[in-house]
């Protein structure tokens, strides 16, 4: 497998805009990486000007049981999902930690080696920012961070609780633009294109025998049959 590049170091403005780029993360189980994960981020990426997106694999997910595929299959599966996508890069830091994969941790340790000033983002499916409130720290997320969120079918961009709703609307930005003009602090959701996949209903279609076809690229495919993946 090929080594990540740097990009922490590799550019510092977008090219031609002059505006500050954006350090855009991306953590998720990939359990598998699927067209749900890589299309709506290509398609974020597009609308607020990313030019890098690091995929963060966790090692020990705190918000959910235990991956079926090992952390070494993951990452595979992750490597062969990017290789011909320059937009995307892998960071193992949650992968080779050996404590819960907590947001928060992962974020100051970017955020010390990006220093105060340049913009950090962390992209999320919408789900996600539903349960947001039950992550470890989370009101200190966007202290280190904006919060980028793809739309996901069947979820909202309503928050359960007036609190959480209030807290939103607070940061919330309606174009990109704020993003690459302040560190963090901000929360920007964007209009990606909907689809209803996700790395639950692949594992259990393998289980079932069916087929994935559309889900995932066939790269992925072909790993989880050779590895004999979620077969169970
Ligand atoms: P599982 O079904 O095993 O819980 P998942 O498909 O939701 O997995 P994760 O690896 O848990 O995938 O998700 C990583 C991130 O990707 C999360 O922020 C999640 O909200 C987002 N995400 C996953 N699937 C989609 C999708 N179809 N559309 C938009 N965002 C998604």
């Amino acid at each position: 497998m090929p080594d990540a590049i740097d990009p922490i170091n590799a550019v510092s403005q977008t090219a031609g805009t002059g505006s500050p780029i954006i350090h855009a993360l991306f953590g998720g189980t990939f359990d598998p990486i699927h067209y749900g994960h890589l299309l709506p981020v290509q398609a974020l990426a597009q609308l607020v000007g990313l030019n890098k997106v690091i995929l963060l694999p966790n090692h020990v997910p705190p918000h959910r049981p235990q991956p079926e595929a090992t952390a070494q299959q993951r990452l595979e599966m992750v490597h062969l999902a990017i290789q011909d996508n320059p937009l995307f890069t892998v960071d193992t830091r949650e992968l080779t930690r050996q404590t819960p994969s907590y947001t928060i941790e992962t974020l100051k340790s970017f955020r010390q080696e990006l220093g105060e000033q340049r913009p950090l983002a962390f992209i999320i499916g919408q789900d996600s920012l539903q349960t947001i409130h039950t992550w470890y720290k989370w009101e200190e997320l966007l202290d280190n961070c904006h919060l980028l969120v793809c739309s996901r079918p069947g979820y909202k961009s309503q928050l359960s609780t007036p609190e959480m709703q209030q807290w939103l609307e607070k940061h919330q930005v309606d174009t990109p633009f704020p993003l690459s003009q302040k560190p963090c602090g901000h929360i920007y959701l964007a209009a990606t294109p909907l689809l209803n996949i996700s790395a639950t209903d692949i594992r259990q279609r393998h289980h079932q025998g069916l087929s994935c076809d559309d889900l995932l690229p066939p790269s992925i495919q072909n790993y989880i049959d050779s590895q004999g993946l979620y077969k169970q």
